[in-house]
């Protein structure tokens, strides 16, 4: 960076993932400058993507959920979302996979009461209950709580706290909450699979999060053609718009506190940067831990220790040299019974036996993924944070995953693999300074939602955490919402220092009340 250019009013974001995109393009639309420093050669954090063989393989997620998040995150830029991605809404939404054979879930409401309706007499009617009343925590959700920094307990006084949390059934569990609606254990199973991917135990999740029901099933299932990783192609190209600038290979190995305020970056070439405020989106515990020093820490190891982390994964990414048609894009192998492998996940810390599995299969939907005749397959072992590999375990699930693939396809896939690389524990660990190695941040129990998550404002004045670990939570629509809500705090900040955007004539300083309505 220029040192000789103001460099006391620039804005540091570490880390180039959703929250990093979006704060620093937030900020840059109120005209602060900002330049994002990321540790990889590549930008989008956990959604990048590799290439092998001929095939591209989003690395990570692969739910676009929440479509109005996207929307509305392109609106706020002046940009289409339709016009920046290719967004197909896939129908069947995802199958199942029961022992029994496939069940495939079909887009919208209607087919799929439908579908309840022959599997449990009024259950058709009951899944329209259900998502009437997941719509209003939708609803109340998305307008009241996502977008609050959760400072404190007070920002949630000003509502009709009463009513609203009520209504969002933050003190009932989902699964009691499913289970008022629904017996049928296909019918469980289907509607608690979306906080079991993202999280904690149906029973220890607070029924607000029927609201990923709602996204589900009404809102949609999408694909942006291309892969997922269009969504950070796109979101970089706003990004650069704005006037953002990227600087990759660049791995952050201190915060700097001078005059008891964050003052700039060390990076591990040794240089400095300087710079009127940082925003760290690393993992939280990785930035606390490693890159503060100790005085400004707000968090300790014990508290860590007590945290329930969301699972990790182990992942395999996989190239076929033939088609496999009975899949969906999205399929969920259900055929073994859950409870085993979530205590092993939650409770017992352990490996687990016939575990659930889900299957990615792009090339379904996306013929440019994989060479012609072939199929790109994801597949997402859920795992106990900090499990320590013996030695064979990557072989075992793999073979694991082929033998229960063979008995519903009814022939093996093994010999048609022609690429496969595997990510677990010490891949997050390594890759992304995860804390135990965990994929997706903290569970969404009740006692980590809201004001009980890591704090977005740090004790060091002008750094602020944004991303999966702090509020509002893991997910690709989260973060990014995380990241509006930092550089809103952010922004706020440097106007307290007296620090205006160098563009402020300029720029169109609305973003701060477009923030403010929002909150
Ligand atoms: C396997 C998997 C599947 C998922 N599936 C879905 C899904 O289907 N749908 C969904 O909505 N969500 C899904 N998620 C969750 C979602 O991907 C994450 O919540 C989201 O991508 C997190 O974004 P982030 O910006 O908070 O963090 P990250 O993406 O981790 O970004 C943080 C960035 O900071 C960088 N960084 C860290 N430390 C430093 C340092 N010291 N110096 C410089 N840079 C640094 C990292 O390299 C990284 O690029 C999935 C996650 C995983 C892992």
């Amino acid at each position: 960076m220029d040192q000789s250019s103001s460099p006391n009013r620039d804005v540091l974001v570490l880390g180039a993932g959703f929250a990093g995109l979006a704060t620093a393009t937030y900020l840059a639309k109120a005209g602060h400058r900002v330049r994002v420093l990321e540790r990889h050669d590549t930008l989008g954090g956990r959604a990048r993507k590799f290439e092998a063989e001929g095939f591209t393989f989003d690395m990570g997620p692969s739910w676009y959920w929440m479509p109005d998040v996207f929307e509305r995150y392109f609106e706020d830029f002046g940009a289409d979302v339709n016009e920046e991605m290719n967004l197909v809404r896939l129908d069947p939404s995802y199958t199942v996979w029961f022992d029994d054979g496939p069940l495939q879930i079909p887009a919208g409401l209607n087919a799929l009461a439908t579908v309840f309706e022959s599997i449990e007499t009024g259950a058709g009617k009951k899944l329209r209950d259900f998502m009437a009343e997941a719509e209003v925590k939708y609803n109340i959700g998305m307008s009241k709580f996502v977008t609050k920094p959760a400072h404190n307990a007070l920002e949630f006084a000003e509502w009709q706290t009463v009513v609203d949390a009520t209504r969002l059934s933050l003190f009932t569990s989902f699964s009691t909450f499913a289970r008022k609606h629904f017996s049928h254990p296909k019918l469980l199973q289907i509607m608690e699979f979306p906080v079991l991917f993202l999280g904690a135990k149906p029973e220890d999740t607070p029924a607000l999060y029927s609201l990923m029901n709602y996204a589900d099933t009404c809102l949609g299932t999408w694909y942006p053609m291309g892969g997922m990783n269009e969504i950070v192609q796109a979101m970089v190209r706003v990004a650069e718009r704005q006037g953002v600038e990227f600087q990759c290979n660049a791995e952050v190995t201190a915060i700097l506190d001078e005059g008891s305020r964050a003052s700039g970056v060390r990076l591990a070439d040794g240089t400095t940067m300087e710079a009127a405020a940082v925003v760290a989106t690393g993992d939280y515990h990785h930035v606390e831990q490693t890159l503060l020093p100790a005085k400004w820490r707000r968090y300790d190891e014990a508290y860590w220790d007590k945290r329930t982390m969301s699972p990790s994964s182990l992942l395999y990414y996989v190239g076929l040299d033939t088609k496999v048609p009975e899949f969906q894009h999205h399929n969920l192998f259900f055929d073994t019974p859950f409870g085993p492998h979530a205590t092993t996940i939650y409770d017992s810390h352990s490996w687990p036996v016939d575990p659930l599995f889900y299957v990615s299969a792009p090339s379904r939907t996306d013929l440019s993924v994989a060479p012609e005749g072939c199929e790109n397959l994801f597949f997402l072992i859920p795992l106990a944070p900090g499990l320590e590999e013996q030695g064979n375990e990557r072989d075992r699930y793999f073979e694991e995953i082929m033998t229960r693939l063979e008995t519903h396809l009814g022939r093996d896939l093994r010999p048609h693999v022609i690429y496969s690389r595997s990510f677990a524990h010490r891949e997050f660990e390594k890759e992304y300074s995860s804390y135990k190695g965990n994929a997706y941040g903290l569970a969404n129990t009740l006692r980590q939602t809201a004001f009980w998550k890591p704090k977005m404002r740090s004790k060091l004045p002008g750094l602020h955490f944004a991303g999966q670990l702090t509020t509002p939570g893991p997910g690709v629509p989260p973060s990014l919402i995380s990241g509006e809500v930092a550089s809103r705090e952010t922004s706020k900040y440097l106007h307290r220092q007296g620090i205006l955007p160098e563009a402020a004539s300029q720029v169109d300083l609305s973003v701060e009340h477009e923030h403010a309505s929002r909150g």
